[in-house]
């Protein structure tokens, strides 16, 4: 596929620093940062929030949130006391403790943000449920996690089998109107102490406990300690370029892993103001936030660029997004189309950034001062080491299709995966190489690749076919809203490349559309790679985070059993 080139624009450091920083690098250096670096005593929620007081900017504003009912600010100093008050309930009423975990079960509010931001205080690992996680997936996940409090609504209490949870010892509601039996937040909160002494813990101690996305299969509680914020601090600087009069969001939930990387820790390790939105998306309402925070740094997802790219140009012209000044994507790959679309609705690159929940932090990445590759993920995070390799270790060459890995160490690096030692160990191979479960290649100028998942890459008659690649040629079409493509077993060829679209309003199934596709993705980018079959479909299977999950496409092309689904989309 032809690729575009976007030129680089300035950010923090000019394109010399920047490589210079690459072939110099030293993690100790980013380290020196942070006092504890030499006391030992850490604490993410002191980092984030109280430093920022002590250190003279106790006014500034943290914290900016809007739902469809409110519309708060928030200064770092009521931050620090509003995470104090909350952490004083939580050891009172629910008797909390260093090394609990204490799950976060609720839509988003700035009391989420308090309680959990309480919980790393008092030194307990915290573990966020998205809202609309149903009872079997809360149930598997506070089993494993053998969480013994969880914080939640009225709402949701249905979906908390308490009988069946033997570690679970109170259930803290933030809501009005609270049952007896449970620990009513608010009520003890509004005379709650705005004092607490935060608990000094070690760079290896633990800080969240994330269950992953559910794409490929069940999801892993992945266990984060202390130690990342060395490298949510330094792509919060380098990548987000977050600057002192930023106004920055990020539209992930805290479920998922960028909602608190790049959500809480890495704007507030900044001392950002961060701006939090509640509800669902659409596109007004998403532009309407831009507009009314003029906000200056927006971190979101393909799937989201996807819908408001088909929701139409013309309404972005109705907003004054004037103040927007750096975008980023995360999550899945991000279509040249979407890049191109940026580049003409918002005069704006979208930078891609590649990282999964193991890994806690950014890892391949797009630094403002790199000229933008479209298609590619970029290059890796200063410090960071990654390679293509084969399924031994062995390093491929550039623009060989491989495992994409990177050399163990770095520091947002997962501790384990809880209760499953096994599993954490088979994410390596010898060599110290972490192995990401994706495929990509490495061209020349050391950009990266993506190409799908390992289990995705489609063999086609003797070539190996990235269903990206075919996606991303799929949505240039401008009939196609999204695509999924799989590999279908076929006797001739292995297997033959299918694609399930779904098509943008105003566009109507026809053979003749198929066809016309079909011809579209063989004359521009290669015969081998043009589906064979199409299939039209209202919407795609998603996780709730919005990856297309193409197991579950295959699952029902070939018939077999779908697996976990808990993650899934109504
Ligand atoms: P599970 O591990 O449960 O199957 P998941 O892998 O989707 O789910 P996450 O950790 O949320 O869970 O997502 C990480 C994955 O998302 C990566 O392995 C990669 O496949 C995909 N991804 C993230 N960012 C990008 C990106 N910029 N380009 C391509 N793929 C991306
Ligand atoms: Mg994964």
């Amino acid at each position: 596929m032809k690729t575009e080139i976007f030129k680089a624009t300035a950010g923090n450091h000019n394109l010399k620093d920047y490589e210079k920083t690459y072939e110099n690098f030293d993690w100790k250096e980013i380290e020196k940062y942070f006092s504890w670096s030499e006391t030992g005593k850490v604490n993410m929620a002191y980092e984030c929030i109280d430093k920022h007081v002590e250190d003279g900017y106790g006014d500034k504003v943290a914290l900016l949130y809007k739902d469809a009912s409110r519309n708060e600010s928030y200064t770092f100093k009521e931050m620090m006391e509003n995470s104090n008050k909350a952490a004083n309930v939580l050891v009172k009423e629910a008797g909390v403790k260093k090394g609990d975990r204490v799950f976060i079960f609720m839509p988003r509010s700035p009391e989420l943000y308090f309680a959990l931001l309480g919980t790393l205080k008092i030194g307990a690992i915290v573990g966020p449920l998205f809202e609309a996680f149903m009872e079997k997936a809360v149930k598997d996940r506070l089993e494993n996690s053998e969480a013994s409090v969880i914080i939640t609504t009225n709402s949701l209490l249905g979906r908390i089998p308490q009988s069946e949870l033997p570690h679970l010892q109170h259930i803290v509601v933030i809501d009005d109107n609270v049952e007896d039996k449970y620990i009513d937040f608010k009520n003890h909160f509004k005379d709650a102490s705005t004092e607490f002494d935060v608990e000094w813990l070690t760079r290896d101690d633990g800080l969240i406990l994330h269950y992953t996305s559910g794409s490929t299969g069940q999801p892993k509680g992945v266990l984060h300690v202390q130690n990342a914020m060395i490298q949510h601090y330094i792509s919060g600087h380098y990548v987000l370029d977050l600057k002192e009069d930023d106004v920055y969001w990020c539209t992930a939930d805290p479920g998922w892993v960028t909602g608190t990387s790049y959500g809480i820790f890495a704007p507030w390790l900044n001392r950002a103001t961060n701006v939090i939105a509640g509800g669902r998306f659409s596109p007004e309402g998403w532009y309407g936030i831009l507009e009314q925070f003029k906000v200056t740094v927006w971190y979101s997802a393909p799937t989201a660029f996807r819908m408001l790219m088909g929701a139409g140009d013309e309404l972005v012209e109705k907003y004054d997004l004037s103040h927007l000044r750096h975008i980023l994507s995360v999550g899945e790959p991000l279509n040249p189309e979407v890049v191109k679309w940026g580049d003409k609705v918002f005069n704006l690159r979208i930078h891609d950034t590649w990282w999964m929940t193991e890994t806690g932090a950014h890892m391949i990445v797009n630094i403002p001062d790199m000229d933008i590759k479209s298609g590619s993920m970029g290059k890796p995070l200063p410090g960071v080491q990654a390679a293509i390799v084969d399924d031994l270790g062995n390093e491929l060459p550039p623009n060989r299709m491989g495992n994409l890995a990177m050399k163990a160490g770095w520091p947002s690096m997962m501790k384990t995966i809880w209760n499953n030692e096994p599993k954490y160990q088979s994410y390596f191979l010898p060599g110290d190489w972490y192995i990401s479960g994706d495929s990509a290649y490495m061209d020349e100028d050391g950009y990266f690749w993506f190409q799908g998942r390992v289990d995705d890459v489609i063999m086609t008659a003797g070539e190996r076919v990235g269903p990206f690649e075919v996606e991303s040629k799929l949505v240039e079409h401008p009939a196609v809203q999204e695509a999924g493509v799989i590999g279908k077993p076929d006797p001739v060829r292995g297997e033959i490349i299918k694609a399930f679209i779904a098509l943008r309003d105003g566009y109507k199934e026809s053979d003749e559309l198929k066809e016309e596709i079909r011809v579209f993705v063989k004359e521009g980018l290669a015969a081998h790679a043009a589906p064979r079959e199409i299939e039209f479909k209202d919407k795609l299977p998603k996780t709730r985070s919005g990856k297309i999950m193409r197991r579950v496409l295959k699952a029902w092309e070939l018939d077999l059993p779908t697996g976990d689904l808990s993650t899934m989309e109504d």
